[in-house]
């Protein structure tokens, strides 16, 4: 179960934690936070000082929430360059990487050890703990999209698999890596889009999810340097070309039973679980510039991309924004929800909170599941999107506004948070809004890539 907030470990404990990374001859200690604007950012210490990055934490200036895609500060009233908040690794999260490195994810938190309310990751350890107190339990299963650069020049067959066999030593290493640092990687397969490869990771609890993302992204971007490639998980990479989505797959429980299968509504849907999606698809176009809120997203966001550009939902409709999974032989973790919308700028830690905070609110009003879209909802005729209440998530201008002026993300991620996703996102639209969408792609390629 997830505590909160993150509890400060005993002194035995940071000696033993010390002690493993001497025996594993790990030299260098490397924690992250993940930004708004979802860049990973990160501080080093020599290995011995394990304890000193957990319990007092390394400096860092209040505008490191507000640091945007391309290294702009987008200063705000509550963030500029007085204070200080320190930087706290997880423990219980460090993996070895191997070669002397090890990494943990950090919590940001003020000087007097209070949780910084800014700090993504306490958010989603908060969001977690509130649904614990509720009796609900929630699993998340993660895919990575990212597309390998500079291109081989051999041509790149979607789910091919010559393309994979051209990429094969690259991708045993990268398992080989994900191995030694346990990250519990389910499928490698070459995706749809030019030089594209995606894998997923097994679900498990959201926090644990979340991180597994960053682990994930840091291992292939590290993995890639001694193949003399470079990774970009850029929502748009190249301009017309595929863009890189990073879908999560939700299953609740409630007091031990699955929400989400074994009832009497649609699919098999409990009524609790038609709740959860109703819930989920009602807040999507106020929360979109969450999930998939960088200038390049609305590229990415359009119909016939797989990208889920709609909200609404479907059983295993990969054109709506929320795909239902059911439980089948075929499907052995049980049913899920996909979000599909998400794209790899997003903050993990942020749209795993908004996630599980959208399922809770809908759980919580027993919102109405609207009708089923059981074709790509961009054919939908009129009459058909008004009744399935099917609308196009909103371009990035309008999705800001919502997202300033809406109660549910007050809510749900905090009038802090708030404040520095706005300005960031802003920051983006008012720089690259304008320009070429070749431009902005080639400049902002390896924002999001470690
Ligand atoms: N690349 C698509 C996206 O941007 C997803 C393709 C798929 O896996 O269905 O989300
Ligand atoms: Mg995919």
């Amino acid at each position: 179960m997830t505590t909160y907030p993150m509890p400060v470990l005993a002194a035995e404990e940071l000696a033993t934690a010390a002690a493993r990374l001497e025996d594993a001859e790990v030299r260098l200690l490397c924690g992250s936070v993940v930004d708004p604007a979802g860049v990973i950012r990160a501080k080093h210490v020599p290995a011995r000082r394990v304890g000193a990055f957990h319990a007092g934490g390394m400096g860092a200036s209040p505008s490191w929430n507000v640091f945007c895609v391309d290294n702009a500060i987008a200063f705000t009233p509550r963030f500029g360059v007085v204070g200080d908040l320190r930087l706290r690794t997880d423990l219980a999260a460090l993996r070895l990487l191997g070669d002397g490195v090890a990494w943990a994810p950090a919590e940001m938190f003020d000087q007097d050890g209070t949780p910084a309310p800014v700090c993504t990751r306490g958010l989603l350890r908060r969001t977690v703990a509130g649904l614990a107190e509720r009796g609900l339990g929630a699993q998340v299963g993660c895919e990575l999209e990212m597309v390998l650069t500079p291109r081989s020049g051999a041509s790149w067959n979607a789910y091919g698999l010559g393309a994979l066999l051209d990429i094969e030593p690259f991708v045993l290493d990268l398992l080989a890596a994900a191995d030694r640092a346990g990250l519990p990687v389910e499928q490698i397969h070459a995706e749809y889009g030019d030089s594209q490869l995606e894998f997923s990771i097994a679900p498990t609890d959201p926090l644990t999810a979340a991180d597994h993302v960053v682990l994930a992204r840091l291992l292939a971007c590290r993995v890639a340097r001694r193949h003399d490639v470079a990774v970009s998980f850029s929502p748009l990479p190249f301009a017309g070309g595929s863009g890189n989505g990073a879908h999560q797959h939700l299953s609740l429980t409630q007091d031990g039973r699955p929400l989400l299968s074994g009832g009497r509504g649609p699919h098999g849907l409990t009524d609790d679980g038609a709740a959860v999606v109703g819930g989920i698809v009602a807040g999507l176009p106020q929360l979109t510039a969450v999930f998939a809120g960088s200038v390049l997203s609305p590229h990415r966001l359009q119909p016939g991309h797989w990208s889920g550009a709609f909200a609404c939902w479907g059983w295993e409709n990969r054109e709506a924004a929320v795909r239902l999974c059911t439980a089948t032989p075929g499907n052995p973790h049980g049913a899920s929800v996909e979000l599909k919308c998400i794209d790899p700028s997003a903050n993990p830690y942020l749209a795993t909170a908004a996630f599980l905070g959208l399922a809770l609110e809908g759980l919580a009003g027993g919102a109405p599941l609207p009708p089923e879209v059981t074709v790509a909802p961009a054919e939908l005729t009129p009459e058909e999107a008004a009744r399935t209440a099917a609308v196009r998530l909103p371009d990035l201008a309008s999705a800001l506004g919502l997202l300033e002026t809406s109660d549910l993300a007050r809510l749900l991620l905090g009038e802090e948070l708030l404040e520095a996703l706005v300005a960031v996102r802003r920051h983006e639209l008012d720089t690259y809004g304008g320009e070429d969408v070749e431009v902005v792609a080639e400049k902002l390629r390896y924002a999001w890539s470690a």
